[in-house]
């Protein structure tokens, strides 16, 4: 990092070599000063898109229409805007034209919060003419000018107003904040899209209940053109979100969908809704049908077990119930071990780690006794598999096919997946004898066999 730094800072150099003002702006000036480790380092310059790439030898035109260019500085990427007003605003949205302007203050001026417009220079002085720094050492959030006007310019610094205040803890000014609530309507101009790249940063901070009860509060969430109510009907998961600080997105996003009290099929309506990658929608739904199948089984037994427990309580003198228990207890862990394989098989290893990592973070009452045997046992359950994917099976379809001498049909899945648990969980032994055998006595193939 000081590395880059340094590598940023011969970048202004050569700027002021070449007669070019250049200045550190935005997110690295602020993180840096809040000790933040620091993303991307943007640079303002007054030299024109066509005088960086003239001046830098590895360079990628990368908006020039809104005047940036990268450089590319001993593998590092740094991006260079040229000094900017955005124009006309229409429709509440960052117009598609800037203007280029000749003048830092300009530029800093068209920035949506202090501290965010804060420059910082070859000499490491600081340009800040909002007082962004104060606001920094506050902790607060404040529009730079008329909080009405920029939030009417762009909808989408409403919810970026919202991330940072989460993100960083921040409170919102009190015009800033009030100016949100009015506007919030605009909200639905926004792409969805952009909105959930906010969104996101927000449930990966470290404050993600704060920025939901936010959404929430200024009523954003209602007024945006997806229409997902917000998880706060279950507080207790909710704050649970915090508890999986640092782990993966698929954990966080899944426990917001168990706190929206949504299946599987709602969640992945809700996650496409917000134009989240399929590939991510998959993860999420995974983890969710995995989930929901332990429950089920957990909480099955956990009937059981607490009828057992009324029985004990009833009949608290004659029992020998050692044995008893134990022949339950069997019976619990082995449809919970059935039901877990089964999951391995159909969701797949990744899935049942994170299930694990999703465990610790359930709130109380669904941590069951079964449920938490499954949380102990799963490691060695999911070792001692003895297949994992059709893969791993001794006979393929074609196989079993010609075992039943028959044509193949929608039930020779069926039967493969079967066979597949059948082998993993070493009921069957996976001996092309033994599994064929089991094949001609399982099949059902519709009346298709010729
Ligand atoms: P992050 O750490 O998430 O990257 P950031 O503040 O750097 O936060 P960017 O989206 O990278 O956010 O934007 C860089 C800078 O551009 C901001 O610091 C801000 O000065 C300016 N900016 C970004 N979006 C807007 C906007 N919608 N309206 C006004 N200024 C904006
Ligand atoms: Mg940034």
């Amino acid at each position: 990092e000081a590395h880059t730094a340094e590598r940023g800072m011969s970048l202004l150099r050569r700027l002021a070599d070449h007669g070019y003002e250049g200045y550190f702006v935005g997110g690295c000036v602020r993180d840096e000063l809040m000790g933040r480790p620091i993303n991307d380092m943007d640079i303002a310059t007054n030299a024109t898109p066509e005088q960086v790439l003239e001046l830098f030898e590895h360079t990628v035109p990368t908006g020039i229409a809104h005047g940036t260019v990268t450089v590319i500085l001993e593998g590092e990427h740094f991006e260079l805007t040229t000094y900017r007003t955005e124009g006309q605003y229409v429709d509440h949205r960052r117009p598609e034209q800037v203007e280029f302007v000749s003048d830092l203050y300009e530029d800093l001026r068209r920035r949506d919060f202090t501290m965010n417009a804060i420059a910082r220079g070859l000499d490491g002085e600081y340009v800040d003419p909002f007082h962004g720094r104060d606001d920094l050492q506050k902790g607060i959030i404040r529009c730079v000018g008329v909080p009405g006007e920029r939030f009417d310019e762009d909808a989408l610094r409403m919810v970026r107003g919202l991330r940072f205040a989460s993100v960083f803890d921040f409170e919102l000014e009190a015009d800033t904040w009030a100016a949100l609530v009015e506007r919030r309507e605009l909200i639905r101009y926004i792409a969805t899209e952009r909105i959930r790249v906010e969104m996101e940063k927000m449930i990966a901070g470290p404050h993600p209940v704060k920025g939901i009860h936010l959404l929430q509060k200024s009523e954003l969430v209602g007024s945006m053109k997806v229409h997902v109510p917000c998880p706060v009907a279950r507080p207790e998961l909710l704050e649970r979100l915090e508890r999986v600080a640092g782990e993966p997105w698929v954990l966080r996003w899944t426990l917001i969908m168990l706190a929206l009290g949504f299946n599987d099929e709602a969640a992945r309506q809700a996650l496409k809704q917000w134009t989240f990658s399929n590939a991510a929608v998959d993860r999420v739904v995974r983890l969710l049908r995995l989930h929901q199948q332990l429950l089920t089984v957990a909480i099955t037994d956990t009937t059981d077990t607490n009828n057992d427990q009324q029985i004990n309580d009833d009949e608290q003198t004659n029992r020998n119930n050692g044995q008893q228990t134990n022949n339950d207890m069997q019976t619990d862990s082995n449809s919970a071990r059935l039901t877990l394989i089964s999951g391995v098989i159909h969701y797949g290893q990744d899935t049942a780690a994170l299930w694990r990592q999703l465990y610790p973070a359930l709130p109380e009452q669904d941590r069951t006794h079964v449920l938490r045997q499954l949380y102990e046992q799963a490691p060695a359950w999911i070792d001692q598999m003895y297949a994992y994917s059709l893969a791993d099976l001794c006979v393929n379809g074609q196989d079993v096919l010609s075992a039943l001498d028959t044509r193949g049909g929608p039930w020779l899945g069926k039967l493969m997946q079967q066979l597949l648990l059948a082998v993993a969980s070493g009921q069957l032994s996976n001996e092309r004898h033994t599994v064929l055998q089991y094949a001609r006595t399982h099949a059902e193939t519709g009346g298709e066999t010729d």
